[in-house]
């Protein structure tokens, strides 16, 4: 990064009311994926971002899917595929910590090891935000209870664990479910093989972002 790149969350595109709940999670300025991510989401680009665990990349995709959300509008709007419930359920969390800035966002896990039917009930309830695992997203997909139509953000989180963990297929059958004109956003913390192939195959025009082990 060099060194004119600016640090502070002031200087994106963001609410006066999002700035101040980073400023009450003492999210004093921006980790270096954030930095070089945060103006190319905004801005609307497909993203391919590689950076070690740990370096802040949640919230390099949540705050752009934030900043486009239309509270008032009950439907999913973002979904986040994740390797695991675990990861699924922190993404959730970082995600609902986020959203405080706006009214009544309503983030909805769905994930397998649940009970899908209750899944089906707080879905027909309406939620604007979903993160699942691969297998309960094609499910709900498949049966209907899950309604793409809205959808402007894609995100992908720890592809590289998801690609490991035999998902290619899923990931696949699931973003050709959604509408072309979403932004799709890519997040791993190593770059193998498949990541390049998934992205040729679902992101349209992608600016890719890499940091090095130094950052
Ligand atoms: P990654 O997905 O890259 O492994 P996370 O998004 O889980 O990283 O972030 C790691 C930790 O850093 C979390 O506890 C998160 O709340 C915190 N964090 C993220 N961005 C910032 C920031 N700009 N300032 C302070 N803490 C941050
Ligand atoms: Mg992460």
């Amino acid at each position: 990064m060099t060194e004119t790149t600016s640090r502070s969350f002031a200087s994106l595109p963001l609410s006066a009311a999002q700035l101040a709940v980073l400023q009450q999670l003492e999210y004093v300025e921006m980790t270096p994926i954030q930095a070089a991510t945060l103006p190319l989401a905004l801005a609307g680009h497909d993203l391919i971002a590689q950076a070690k665990t740990g370096s802040g990349k949640t919230a390099a995709f949540a705050l752009p899917l934030l900043a486009r959300l239309n509270p008032r509008h009950f439907g999913v709007q973002a979904m986040l595929i994740c390797p695991t419930r675990e990861l699924a359920e922190q993404v959730a969390q970082e995600l609902r910590r986020l959203a405080r800035a706006q009214d009544n966002i309503k983030v909805l896990t769905l994930c397998g090891g649940s009970p899908a039917r209750a899944q089906v009930n707080s879905l027909e309830h309406g939620a604007h935000i979903v993160v699942g695992t691969p297998g309960r997203l094609m499910d709900h997909i498949e049966r209907g209870s899950l309604k793409l139509d809205g959808l402007n953000t894609l995100v992908l989180d720890e592809a590289d664990r998801m690609l490991d963990m035999g998902f290619f297929d899923d990931i696949a059958w699931v973003a050709s479910h959604c509408p072309t004109g979403r932004q799709t956003l890519l997040f791993s913390a190593t770059y193998p093989e498949g990541i390049a192939k998934l992205a040729s195959q679902f992101l349209r025009q992608p600016r890719q972002v890499k940091l090095t082990e130094t950052h």
